[in-house]
């Protein structure tokens, strides 16, 4: 039986999702203002690369840019492609962008 992919994080998910179990993730996200002429694209993703692409994007805003090699390879491909997809169409001519996870969803911003 040929089970439908919900999520490209990964061939499949154990327990298999299902669609409903999905969450929309907008690249860049709601928060972010976007160059313009940008898409916002949306993709649906499982809710642990959900929040893995909200975390990767915190180490984006932390670095002011793309975090060092050492950082991006503990993410799967997925999640490096949206994460680089909201950094390149995000507006940044007015300061840094926000923080995308609450306290204590993600690591603290730096002092
Ligand atoms: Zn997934």
């Amino acid at each position: 039986m040929t089970v439908p992919q919900f999520c490209p994080c990964a061939r499949r998910h154990t327990p298999p999702i299902t669609k409903a179990e999905t969450d929309k993730h907008h690249s860049p996200p709601q928060s972010y203002p976007t160059k313009p002429g940008a898409i916002r694209r949306v993709d649906r993703v499982c809710v642990a690369t959900h929040r893995r692409i909200h975390r990767l994007l915190n180490l984006y805003v932390r670095a002011g840019g793309t975090p060092p090699k050492a950082v991006l390879k503990g993410f799967r491909p997925i999640e490096l492609e949206l994460a680089a997809y909201s950094w390149a169409n995000a507006d940044h001519t007015g300061g840094r962008l926000p923080y995308t996870l609450a306290d204590g969803m993600a690591e603290s911003p730096p002092e």
